[in-house]
């Protein structure tokens, strides 16, 4: 039987039908700030480098009009990602206004853009609602990580870390992790050079496997429906971050909600324009990242 493109993205390649996850409701809305970075990682799964416009800038009205239909929602909280958000000019302005209605997260490199806004950002103490900052450091090992993101940056996020945790924010950290690694060792060295700016306390690291460059096409197993409930259990599909969150991304001029972080290099996963819609959207796990969260639990969530 010959299969259109939507039924072979509803079906996989042994014409059974694809696993999905139909979302509840919606705790975080994340924000894409842009695709532009001051650093030009060659892993990065979002292809991020100076001067990037897959994903554009996104608008402090961009983000007016989401925060307005999220709160109706009942969403929790907001995040921002990048790309590196305080390269997005409009970045301060959208974090002020989103703190006045829920906490906040920001991932960043803690490098530059963020360095030369540090007295701006101390200032967001004063807002309503608290911000946490996840930094990105690869590795513990200083030269490690400055052969993917270029000399003298582990220096710059570790120290930017350490300001902002005796500034009083919450602070977390996003890995990577390697497929052969020894995890407990890898994050025992972690929390030895956290300490050397003054983090004594056990921070949340969020573990990142090989998520490859936007649209790659790596070989992994399908995922089925009946893959969905042999293998895993109302709790854990509930954990599935696009059972519980959405992301805004500005694209050829509009802004699109995608189903969640990881799938923004595939169409199929942009859900329309409004987060009401996108909700009632059943969710197809055939991106290929889709099999890190269904076979490691994988998410850019910290939960609180
Ligand atoms: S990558 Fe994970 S969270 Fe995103 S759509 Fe696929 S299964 Fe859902």
């Amino acid at each position: 039987m010959k299969m259109n493109n939507c039924d072979a993205w509803l079906f996989t390649s042994r014409n059974e039908p694809r696993g999905y996850i139909q979302p509840q409701t919606l705790e975080e809305l994340w924000f894409h700030t842009g695709t532009n970075c001051n650093l030009r990682c060659p892993f990065c799964f979002e292809g991020s480098k100076p001067g990037d416009s897959r994903i554009e800038f996104l608008t402090l009205d961009d983000v007016r009009t989401f925060i307005d239909e999220a709160l109706d929602l009942g969403v929790k909280t907001f995040s921002f990602t990048g790309g590196e958000p305080f390269v997005n000019p409009n970045f301060l302005e959208i974090l002020a206004l989103a703190l006045e209605y829920r906490p906040c997260l920001v991932l960043t490199n803690a490098t530059e853009p963020l360095m030369k806004r540090m007295v701006d950002v101390q200032r967001l103490r004063d807002k309503p609602h608290a911000l946490k900052f996840r930094v990105s450091l690869d590795d513990p090992d200083p030269v490690k990580h400055d052969e993917l993101r270029g000399k003298g940056n582990f220096s710059k996020a570790l120290t930017t870390l350490g300001m902002l945790y005796k500034a009083g924010f919450s602070v977390s950290i996003a890995r990577r992790m390697l497929a052969d690694e020894e995890s407990a060792v890898v994050d025992k060295a972690y929390v030895q050079t956290l300490r050397t700016v003054g983090i004594e306390e056990d921070i949340t690291m969020i573990k990142f496997p090989e998520f490859h460059l936007p649209g790659s096409l790596p070989h992994v197993p399908e995922i089925t429906e009946n893959c969905m409930t042999r293998h895993l259990n109302a709790q854990q599909r509930e954990n599935f971050m696009c059972n519980f969150s959405k992301m805004v991304v500005r694209k050829d001029g509009r802004c699109g909600v995608y189903a969640c972080t990881l799938v923004d290099d595939n169409k199929s996963y942009d859900l329309g324009a409004t987060l009401k819609g996108a909700m009632q959207k059943r969710v197809i796990l055939g991106h290929h990242r889709c099999y890190s969260c269904f076979a490691c639990g994988t998410s850019c969530s910290e939960g609180d």
